[in-house]
């Protein structure tokens, strides 16, 4: 029979060492089968089990990896962030910055306008000044103290402060090309208004001889009104027109000797008479400052001597007081 063996009985003898009893047992063919299919099958067992654990081992270790990847590329993703971040916030602190520094030239512009106002006299409206000086606003180049990195609040802060700041700015300017070009108007309005203006000695000569007004006539010797002022001088000495003009009248008469009009608008004239030489003739337009004659004593007249009048709508008045300033001084 095949199974023969199956019925048989085993005899197993286990010998520790000489002095000790052997053990023995006895198994059936069947039992000695059965813990024999037992030990293949626990081995197959483990064998799959092992295989199975290995490739799980091997999986983790493939998603351990990646994982690692994943967070290296992660970290290095934040760490560029975190340096772009830094470097817009230090944009954004010198971009506050400079919002001062323009806000610091804007308030010099003001000044200078003012300056320019009180110049030409207009000294109308103060410069409206900024309120706020800003922290950074002072140029100095001198700085300290520890350090503390800004929070996410100071930089929302600053963000905030530097856009009212552009924003201000913007208004300011908006405003100072307004009033500076309204400056600039009246500047040249004043200018206009100043070139029209017989306000500069016509001789260099400040030498007075006679006032504007009633004196003792040097011819006669009675009392006697002077629509003038004589201003005494050497003969030849240049003469000059005291404001822009037209020539409206040259010629010569027993009293005025040499004499020469001049029509400055707005309802002026000036005279110049007892001249030694006429440079002009009627028509020509004339600048303030130019040379029109030279002094003489043609005429009713003692010496040379320029007799000079002003006329304000056909009235004569007191030129003297306008007489403020030097051909070379003011225009
Ligand atoms: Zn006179």
């Amino acid at each position: 029979m095949r199974f023969k063996w199956l019925k048989k009985r085993f005899t197993f003898m286990v010998i520790p060492d000489a002095n000790s009893h052997v053990v023995r047992f006895r198994l059936s063919g069947w039992a000695l089968s059965l813990m024999t299919l037992s030990v293949v099958l626990l081995a197959s067992l483990a064998v799959t089990f092992y295989i199975i654990q290995s490739r799980s081992l091997g999986t983790n270790q493939l998603l351990e990896n990646k994982l690692v990847g994943v967070t290296e590329q992660f970290e290095q993703t934040v760490t560029e962030k975190n340096t772009t971040i830094e470097q817009l916030q230090n944009d954004l602190v010198r971009l506050s910055q400079q919002a001062d520094q323009v806000k610091d030239k804007i308030e010099e512009l003001k000044k200078l306008e003012s300056e320019m106002k009180s110049l030409t006299g207009m000294n109308g409206d103060k410069p409206v000044s900024i309120s706020s000086a800003s922290p950074g606003s002072s140029s100095s180049s001198h700085m300290g103290g520890g350090y503390t990195p800004a929070t996410d609040s100071d930089i929302r802060g600053l963000i905030e402060d530097t856009e009212h700041h552009f924003d201000d700015l913007d208004k300011e300017i908006d405003g100072l090309f307004g009033t500076l070009s309204e400056t600039k108007k009246q500047v040249e309005e004043m200018q206009q208004l100043l070139a029209i203006t017989p306000n500069i000695w016509p001789v260099d000569s400040r030498n007075v001889s006679s006032g504007f007004g009633v004196r003792i006539d040097p011819f006669n010797y009675s009392p006697s009104f002077h629509n003038g002022i004589d201003i005494a001088g050497r003969t030849n000495d240049p003469v000059f027109v005291t404001a822009d003009g037209t020539v409206t009248a040259t010629g010569y008469d027993k009293s005025e000797g040499n004499h020469i009009v001049v029509d400055h608008g707005n309802g002026l004239h000036t005279h110049y008479m007892h001249l030694n030489e006429i440079l002009v003739k009627k028509g020509d337009k004339v600048k303030k400052g130019e040379q029109i004659g030279k002094v003489g004593s043609t005429g009713r007249s003692t010496g040379p001597h320029l007799h000079y009048g002003v006329l304000k709508n056909g009235a004569v008045i007191d030129p003297r007081p306008y007489l403020k300033a030097s051909r070379k001084d003011e225009p």
